[in-house]
């Protein structure tokens, strides 16, 4: 028996559910890549990001995902040599790490928990250690999608500044931006990066950089540019090498009505909807969670982002016939746990174009998978979710 027939749900933390709007907008046929009307495309696309990243810096788009905008942010700021630190909180930040590492940069990490959020009083203590300044810039993730952590970047912005340390400060927004607040220029933050697929509602395949005055200067002394990421060749006139070849303009097109849809709906109202859907899940879980199955891979309440819960599996109860439930009789798939809660975890994704029922369905299907699966927990996680919302969103 399932009950799957009917539109299928991804409740993974990126790719998101992309609008119609979104799709639609990149069904057309390709324009002069010289002339006309993609150059205003770019230059309005550029002047959004500017606005959506809360910066005066520049910005730069790629056609790449958010691994290739971890790669042009480190080629276009470093040398050959220089040492960056890396504060562990997941999975992503390490993975950035492990790609300065290739580059022949030296790397340290600030050793972190899978857990909880990155400690900045240890940051501090770390670099007050760096007593020669040989830490060249700190790499950070604001929100990291497989602990489901967020992560304080002002209070990691305050302890760089306390230890008096000059390093550049370069922040994955990836799972972060449009989804919770992230002020570039308000923070101290030099080098931000994104990607299409996840707050922003696009398809996969773009991504991009917003670069501060600090970051600006070290790319004029950085030695490991290279050609396709350069940021110099990148801010000239010529449009064709804003790109650095052909413009991935369909893509753009479905950017242009990204951007529109975000700032049609409004950064804070975006953020507060994030809030308060991410506030249900929570809801859900705390309630579930009494029953013994499952808990909140992150323990302290105020650091599980409002991207994505990671819900740790307890001892003795696989995620995956959850999982499998799930996708198979009621066509909702969740996120896996990766990195280290590969086969420990499952993870609700509650990020970009989602409202009450698409969560609430969510939220549904789960708890009829705990129940028909005979998984101990308390039942009411959705019942819990409708009076948060039924609070947070009156008449
Ligand atoms: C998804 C994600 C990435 C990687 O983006 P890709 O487009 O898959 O390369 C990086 N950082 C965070 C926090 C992410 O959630």
């Amino acid at each position: 028996m399932s009950v799957r027939q009917g539109r299928e749900f991804l409740s993974i933390p990126g790719p998101t559910t992309i609008p119609d709007a979104i799709l639609n907008a990149a069904h057309r046929p390709a324009i002069d890549i010289y002339a006309g009307s993609l150059i205003a495309l770019t230059a309005s696309c550029l002047d959004d990001l500017k606005q959506i990243f809360a910066t005066r810096g520049r910005t730069y788009i790629y056609a790449a995902n958010g691994h290739g905008a971890w790669e042009a942010a480190l080629c276009n700021v470093l040398c050959r040599g220089d040492a960056v630190l890396v504060l562990e909180s997941g999975r992503f930040a390490s993975a950035w790490g492990d790609m300065a590492a290739m580059l022949g940069v030296e790397v340290a990490t600030l050793a972190g928990d899978w857990r909880r959020a990155i400690d900045p009083g240890a940051l501090e203590a770390r670099l007050r250690a760096d007593a020669g300044a040989r830490i060249k810039a700190v790499l950070a993730v604001q929100i990291d999608t497989a602990s489901g952590v967020i992560n304080d970047i002002p209070a990691i912005r305050r302890a760089i500044d306390a230890a008096g340390h000059p390093a550049l400060l370069m922040v994955d927004t990836v799972a972060s931006l449009a989804v919770v607040p992230f002020e570039m220029d308000g923070w101290g933050v030099d080098v931000a990066v994104a990607g299409s697929q996840k707050g922003l509602m696009m398809m996969p395949g773009l991504s991009f950089i917003a670069a501060g005055a600090k970051a600006i200067d070290a790319h004029g002394r950085a030695d490991l540019r290279t050609r396709y990421w350069d940021w110099t060749a990148r801010d000239g006139d010529e449009h064709y090498m804003k790109y650095c070849g052909t413009p991935p303009e369909h893509l753009l097109f479905a950017l242009r009505e990204a951007l529109d849809m975000v700032l049609t709906e409004g950064l804070g109202q975006i953020h507060r909807r994030h809030a308060h859907l991410a506030a249900a899940v929570r809801g859900a879980v705390a309630r579930w969670a009494e029953g013994g199955a499952l808990a909140f891979n992150i323990r302290a309440a105020e650091e599980r982002s409002n991207a994505v819960t990671t819900v740790l599996m307890n001892d003795g109860f696989p995620p995956d016939p959850l999982l499998a439930y799930c996708r198979d009789k009621c066509a909702v798939t969740l996120g896996i746990g990766i990195g280290d809660l590969n086969g420990r975890a499952f993870r609700i994704a509650h990020m970009g174009y989602v409202n009450a029922p698409m969560i609430l369905g969510t939220l549904g299907v789960v708890e009829m998978a705990l129940a028909a699966l005979d998984l101990p927990h308390e039942p009411g996680g959705v019942q819990a979710a409708v009076d948060v919302l039924a609070r947070s969103v009156p008449a």
